[in-house]
């Protein structure tokens, strides 16, 4: 079974084999990013933009702003969770408050939703 991710409720909610595994609203603390012109930036999280998979990892591009100073943006692709046994699709969600460097990608492997 391919594992199946999809943004749900406005991009609210990430889900993954129609599992609701992640809800917006959480801080992510990001380094390298081009979100603002702070060095670290406190993301509010708001909405999932973009939603792929590059297994085993789930990533997203999340829009939000940096509660430092105030600008608001769209991230680069951040990893938010894994999913390690495809079969079951169970989830591990990374924790959003320790340090995330967003990246740039070309394409997805696959992406659905
Ligand atoms: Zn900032």
């Amino acid at each position: 079974m391919a594992t199946s991710v999809h943004q749900l409720d406005d991009g609210a909610w990430l889900s993954v084999n129609d599992s609701r595994v992640v809800n917006v609203s959480d801080l992510w603390w990001l380094a390298r990013h081009d979100v603002c012109s702070c060095e670290m930036a406190d993301f509010l999280a708001e909405r999932f933009v973009e939603i792929g998979v590059d297994h085993p990892a789930i990533e997203g591009r999340i829009a939000g702003r940096c509660i430092e100073c105030g600008e608001s943006g769209v991230t680069d692709w951040l990893t938010l969770g894994r999913v390690v046994d495809p079969e079951s699709g169970r989830f591990f969600g990374v924790d959003p408050a320790s340090v995330h460097v967003p990246r740039r990608r070309q394409r997805l492997a696959s992406s659905t939703g």
